[in-house]
């Protein structure tokens, strides 16, 4: 199958072309970094309106660079959400034009199971169930993946998400947006037992995520004025890191048998916590895999992908006046943390 993946769901506005041969055959992707950037964060209304403008010259592109027309395609898979709806609804409804002029099934994609079956975009012997730590901006869950649509959350977070985290300590230190590539980057230069800082839940046994303090205990390190940002951000990363390897670690002991220990999500760029996986899997003599950078971050070809998986899988196509959705939890069965998380 030949699938046309669309992702609009935050900042990129993004098109890609993949097969069931996991061949990604062209791919485009528009960041909205600059237009973000004065504000500290996204701005729904300002990401709605650029992927409005981007999106359809993108898709033009790519098709054009892969020598492709839509008659040449076998679905067009797009993230219905979760993330923000204006956005969202840029992608849905070009999707859904498309489908119809094209007369193809339309593949209403979730933007986490996109994440989530990355890795077996680029890794074609990571085989289900595998165990997985989805970290992203807005996302921090540790899951049992057995297949399309088929998961089970062990863990969450019960305040801020891991890239989240990230994102507010670079605020912090002033280095601007968006904040977990930079704060990796300092943190090369900096000593990660310089300051000391909270390991929130780790030691408790309890399998839920916490950052709120870490961040609130960041922001008193910086406000003291003691420490060189540098050692702040190593110590920082140098804290998330155990957070992350505590909670997999029993999860990993929760979850029952699994082929291979996976992380995904923007986070899962960041190459310290790589290696501290990498590390904790082969303790487990787990197999570990993550996705190149350019598939961890926000990208259409996990959702074009993904619409590969579930189209094999045998999952229906979507009828035309399918929804977008704000949220939308991977496994709806699983119990809400305490806050926020979902
Ligand atoms: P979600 O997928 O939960 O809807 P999102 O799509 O906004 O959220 P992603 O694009 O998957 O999130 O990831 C972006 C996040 O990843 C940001 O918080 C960013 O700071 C973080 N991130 C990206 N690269 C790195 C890195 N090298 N180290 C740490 N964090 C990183
Ligand atoms: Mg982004
Ligand atoms: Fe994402």
């Amino acid at each position: 199958a030949l699938i046309l993946g669309i992702e609009s769901s935050c900042d990129e506005t993004a098109a890609a072309l993949v097969d069931s041969d996991r061949r990604i055959l062209a791919q485009a992707i528009a960041s909205q970094e600059a237009e973000h950037a004065p504000y500290g964060g996204v701005v729904p209304e300002i990401a709605a309106r650029a992927h409005a403008e981007r999106l359809v010259p993108l898709i033009e592109r790519v098709l054009k660079e892969a020598g492709k027309t839509l008659s040449d395609l076998d679905g067009i898979a797009a993230t219905a959400g979760p993330g923000l709806i204006g956005g969202v609804m840029v992608g849905l409804v070009t999707a859904k034009a498309l489908a119809m002029a094209g007369d193809l099934p339309l593949l209403a994609i979730n933007h986490l199971e996109g994440h989530a079956l990355s890795p077996r975009l680029a890794d074609p012997a990571l085989q289900f169930p595998y165990a997985l730590l989805l970290v992203s901006g807005g996302h921090c869950q540790i899951l049992r993946v057995d297949g399309p649509g088929q998961y089970r959350r062990l863990a969450t977070t019960i305040d801020d998400a891991l890239g989240e985290a990230f994102d507010k300590t670079a605020k912090i230190l002033g280095l601007g947006y968006p904040g977990g590539p930079a704060v990796e980057k300092l943190a090369l230069a900096g000593n990660p037992c310089a300051v000391p800082l909270p390991r929130p839940l780790v030691g408790s046994g309890e399998m839920h995520f916490s950052f709120a303090g870490l961040k609130s205990a960041v922001l008193r390190a910086v406000e003291s004025g003691q420490h060189a940002p540098e050692d702040i951000a190593a110590s920082f990363q140098a804290a998330a890191v155990d957070c992350i390897i505590d909670r997999t670690r029993i999860a990993l002991g929760a979850m029952g048998p699994v082929s291979a220990l996976v992380v995904a999500g923007g986070v899962a760029a960041n190459q310290t916590i790589r290696a501290a996986l990498e590390d904790l899997a082969a303790n487990h003599d787990l197999p570990f895999t993550a996705p190149p950078l350019a598939l961890c971050t926000d990208n259409a070809a996990m959702i074009a992908w993904a619409g590969v998986e579930r189209m094999e899988a045998g999952f229906p196509a979507d009828p035309l006046d399918v929804a977008a959705r704000p949220r939308w939890p991977l496994d709806p069965a699983a119990e809400p943390a305490r806050g926020a998380g979902v």
